[in-house]
Formats: C-alpha cells, structure tokens, sequence
C-alpha cells in the first residue's frame, strides 16, 4: 500500500504531472524550450496576480528568497522581518548574513503579524527599505492578513513588500498587483504539486528599480540576468527543463479548476479538517489557522500519533520544528486534496483520538 502524504511540501503530484516527468528530456536552448517557457508566462500570471514577468529559477523556495534578498538591497540597509516562526526567523539570519540591519519584529509562535505589530516599527525606525512577511508560516499553521499588512507599510514608509507565498500561493487568495506587493515568493513542491527543485517570483517595477542599484555581490542568483533571459523565453543557466515542462502541465490543472476555486477547495478542505480534528478533541496551535497546513497539539494520551498515523494508516504527516518538536503534528493540506482525502485523514485522527 502506497503512502498517503499529508506534509506541507512535498505535496502529492497528480498522474498528468507525472506522465510529463515521465517524457524524454527536452534541451534547454530549443525552439521547443523557448515554446515552454513563453506558455507558462501568462499562467504564472493569473496564479500571482500580476502583469509582470514571473521568473522560475532552479532551485528550492529559499533559493528565490536570496536572490531577492541579494539582488534588491545593498549591505547596511534596513530590512523588517516580522518574525512569527521558523520560517520568518530564516529570513532574518539570511538579511543579516547578507549584511543588512535586521529590524526583528518578534510576534509570539502560532499568531499572526498583524497591523498593530507594524505600526510602532515603521514609525521608531525610518528608513525602512524591504518588509519581509510570511502569508502562511508553514512551522506553525499560521495565516497572516498581508493584503491589510501591505497597505500599512505603503502608508507608513518606502519599504517593498516582500512576501513569502511559499506554502500560500494557490491555497490562499493572493493579489501580487491590486495588493501592492512588491516580491511575492512560491516553490514547485507546494501549491503547484509538483517535485521540489523550481521556485518562481516576481518582482514589482519598484523592485526591478532597485535591483538596478542593488551592489549585495551575486552571480548565480542575480535577479537582473534572470529578468533580462526571462525576456527571450530563456534562463541564464541550465535550468530543471523537466520541472518547467511539468509545470505548464500544473498551471493547465490549477487554471482548468480556477483560482477562485481553488481557493474555496482549499478552505473547504482545511475547515473540515479543523471541525472534525477540534471535535474530536483535539486542539489547535495557531489562533490564525492557516488553509495550506494545520498544526494540532499532540494529545498527552496518544504521544505515538504521527507513528500511528503512518503503521496503522500510512499517512504521512509532519511533526513539529525546534520547540515544537513532539509537541504538534502538521497536516497539510496544500495541493491536490479532495474531500474524501481529508475524510480518509480526519477519520484516521478520530480514530487515534483515546
Ligand atoms: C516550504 C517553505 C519554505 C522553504 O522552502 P524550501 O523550498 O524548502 O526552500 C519557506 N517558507 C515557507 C512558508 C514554506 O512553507
């Protein structure tokens, strides 16, 4: 019997996506290639919202995150993190070793950033050039508002949204350009359903005007080359051909159900599963629950239950990250889920319930 993953990334990969990482390889610099590549553009803009170029670059979500981070900025400069979990705090070591001031905001694990969070910063520390923010921090099951986020940093300050969409984009609803954000992150393994080893972003025209002033030292991971290939349908260098031919496949998928929709599934899905699991008596960690992923406490009572759930159900869940760790167990519910999915897993986690 096959595993049944239930894990924030890598999500399960429908048999159409597969079928393409199945075909012969595809050389990078045809004709064939450049067809690839220009197809996917307007997709990628429908899932991000935007009228800008999506890049897609070979490597994993926080690959994306540095190229931002060193193609926007130069050493010295201010940078905002607002820090509820695992994944926001990898942002700020990043913006440190890559010698910027890091203003840590430091929200409580399991909450949200909210508004009040960003006022008081933005006020007692001007010259803010780059807010980082994460739209669903997958270490604890939290989603945060970061439309109503956004808008706060455009009142108060200069400073380009930067948004980690990573376990977000395709679960939650998420408007790059009506929005006004300004770097909006995904990766392949999440919400498109894919393997791990593609992530995409886009940058606003304000933050493509900055990364021309930019003077962090990249190469691989400058963002102004990848723009300047993205623009002849190509990449600067070998990029995974199999994961971008895969892709277009994931995008005709995603667009055929819609992004309103997919939405909607995803909340569905992620309701249901909160509903019966709270039922059933157990609890949640976050007060803001995330759609993509949700994080229970693991009953005192059943202290094996991801074991469990894995020998006598063959789900795969994740467990929790640094402090969390034995404490919660992450479901994940990004990607191709249906309702007899999350039947199949809220049934398995009633029945662990002692
Ligand atoms: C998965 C994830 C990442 C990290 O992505 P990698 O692909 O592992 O580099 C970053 N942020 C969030 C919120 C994630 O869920």
């Amino acid at each position: 019997m096959s595993e049944h993953l239930f894990t924030p990334g890598p999500t399960p990969i429908p048999q159409a996506i597969l079928d393409v990482l199945a075909r012969p390889i595809l050389h990078h610099r045809s004709v064939e290639a450049q067809g690839v590549f220009r197809r996917i553009q307007p997709g990628l803009q429908q899932v991000f919202g935007t009228s800008e170029l999506v890049l897609v670059l070979s490597c994993s979500g926080t690959g994306a995150i540095e190229a931002a981070m060193c193609s926007l900025g130069r050493p010295g400069e201010k940078a905002l993190v607002l820090n509820n979990g695992k994944f926001a705090q990898r942002w700020v070591d990043m913006l440190q070793i890559f010698g910027y001031e890091v203003v840590d905001i430091r929200v409580p694990w399991g909450m949200a950033a909210e508004v009040q969070h960003l006022h008081a910063a933005l006020e007692s520390h001007p010259n803010i050039q780059q807010v980082w923010m994460v739209h669903s921090e997958t270490s604890t099951g939290t989603f945060s508002d970061i439309k109503s986020l956004a808008e706060v940093v455009h009142q108060k300050s200069d400073a380009l949204v930067c948004v980690d969409s990573i376990s977000s984009l395709c679960a939650h609803e998420l408007h790059m350009d009506a929005w006004g954000l300004d770097v909006v992150v995904s990766g392949s393994q999440k919400g498109f359903m894919l393997p791990p080893g593609l992530a995409m972003l886009s940058l606003s025209p304000r933050a493509f005007a900055k990364s021309e002033e930019a003077t962090i030292p990249c190469y691989y991971f400058d963002l102004r080359k990848a723009r300047a290939s993205a623009m002849q349908d190509t990449t600067p260098w070998t990029p995974a051909i199999s994961l971008i031919c895969a892709l277009e496949t994931s995008l005709e998928i995603l667009l055929a159900e819609g992004m309103e929709h997919l939405w909607a599934r995803h909340e569905a899905n992620a309701s249901m599963l909160r509903s019966r699991a709270t039922a059933a008596g157990y609890r949640l960690y976050s007060s803001s629950p995330s759609n993509s992923v949700s994080a229970l406490y693991i009953p005192e009572s059943r202290p094996t239950l991801a074991k469990d759930l894995l020998s006598q159900y063959s789900i795969r869940v994740a467990g929790g990250q640094d402090h969390l760790k034995g404490k919660i167990i992450r479901v994940g519910h990004l990607g191709a889920y249906t309702t007899a999915d999350m039947e199949r897993i809220s049934t398995a986690l009633e029945e662990l319930m002692p």
